[in-house]
């Protein structure tokens, strides 16, 4: 059966170049990258290249690179790093849920938590930002403010003005975070631009592996380590290094950097652009989050009249994999937070599926999926009560 992998934002497939940037540092090149003996020396050179990678990716000194487990422990890391009780944490109500759940976890501990909720097509007004930092009801002079707002968001790829939200963090003296695991390799980066004092990425959503991610820490930020012990990364994040996962870090940073300019980026947007125009040729369907800017590889579609699990399942026995909502929501039919807090109504949100393509997809893939989507909407229509109006 031809296969279509259509939910990069869950996870990415190792690219060759990766898996064999890495494969030396299993076993001839195994070396602690602490050790001070030649095998130590090696994985330390290894380390300090990817660093440069990566600092060169971010647009920052290699000092402020800090390698961590991926997006899940930079997010952590940057709000419990950073607010004590009695600091102010402003963030979203359509961020991941490493981001939603630390402020859950700081606000139990007494912190001033604001969630900013985005417009109907998934945006977020940087003056609703402002206006939570001013209306700031606990400031002391030691109080904290964070402000923390993802680059691009997973489930509907609209990409946050994090530029105009970096000014205000500037202007108002508040710390900004970026969760930008869904961004990297899909936009330029800049933590300079961005106005960042924090960025968190992860390695596997953009072609690298699994566990293993960089965090862009400003010079001078205030931020504890979340993980204590030896004094690695500058006493950012304890524990021996992950050798071959910073390498593979540091090859995935660099083709993203590539794909970036030698008209990849450009391909995915027109083959998601075509996957887009084909589906919404099927009646009763629409792009959430049609009037924003999204990331070239994302589109969000929701199908009237169409359970939205039942469709993942028939596309998945036609061999297209695409995912309903967030993949760590996989598993709990609670609509999509995210779409939901675009004041989508839970049955659309149901109805809502994301197509994400890999960067290495092609007009192939998207001719397969235009074909098996219209058949699959089709017979669960047939075949629902709600379409057939059998229920009354
Ligand atoms: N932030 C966003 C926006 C994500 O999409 C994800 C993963 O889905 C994460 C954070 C978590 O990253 P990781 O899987 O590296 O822990």
């Amino acid at each position: 059966m031809h296969r279509v992998y259509c939910d990069a934002n869950a996870t990415t497939p190792l690219l060759p170049e990766v898996l064999e940037s890495m494969r030396p540092y299993w076993i001839e090149e195994f070396g602690n990258a602490s050790s001070i003996h030649l095998a130590g020396q090696q994985a330390r050179k290894a380390v300090d290249e990817a660093r440069e990678t990566l600092a060169h990716f971010f647009n920052c000194r290699d000092a402020e690179v800090v390698f961590n487990s991926g997006g899940t422990e930079g997010d952590n890391t940057a709000i419990f790093g950073l607010m004590r009780a009695g600091d102010h944490f402003i963030t979203t109500s359509i961020e991941h849920s490493a981001v939603l759940r630390a402020a859950d976890r700081v606000a139990a501990r007494g912190v001033e938590v604001t969630f900013v909720g985005p417009t109907k097509d998934g945006l977020i007004d940087p003056e609703e930002i402002r206006r939570a930092i001013v209306a700031e009801t606990r400031r002391s002079d030691s109080s904290r403010t964070l402000v923390s707002v993802m680059l691009a968001n997973n489930e509907t790829g609209v990409l946050q003005p994090v530029e105009e939200i970096g000014k205000i963090a500037a202007e108002t003296g508040a710390y900004f975070h970026i969760d930008a695991v869904q961004g990297a390799g899909k936009v330029a980066f800049d933590v300079e631009r961005f106005g960042c004092h924090l960025c968190s990425i992860s390695a596997h959503k953009m072609h690298g592996p699994k566990g293993v991610g960089a965090m862009y820490v400003r010079r001078g930020t205030p931020v504890e380590s979340l993980i204590v012990g030896g004094s690695h990364e500058r006493r950012h994040r304890a524990g021996t290094l992950n050798v071959p996962g910073i390498v593979g870090c540091g090859k995935a940073a660099e083709l993203a950097m590539k794909s970036l300019k030698d008209g990849t980026v450009e391909k995915v947007a027109a083959l998601r652009d075509r996957l887009e125009a084909g589906i919404l040729k099927i009646t009763g369907t629409g792009v959430n989050g049609a009037g924003a800017p999204r990331a070239v590889n994302t589109t969000n579609i929701r199908f009237e009249q169409v359970e939205g699990e039942a469709l993942v399942i028939a596309l998945d026995l036609k061999g297209v994999a695409v995912s309903g909502g967030s993949a760590c929501h996989s598993g709990s039919t609670e609509p999509s937070h995210v779409l939901m807090a675009m004041g989508i109504d839970k049955n659309a949100a149901r109805a809502s599926l994301r197509f994400s393509l890999l960067k290495t997809a092609t007009d192939e893939d998207v001719d397969y999926v235009l074909k098996v989507v219209p058949e699959a909407v089709e017979r669960l229509r047939a075949l629902s009560p709600v379409a057939t109006g059998t229920l009354g």
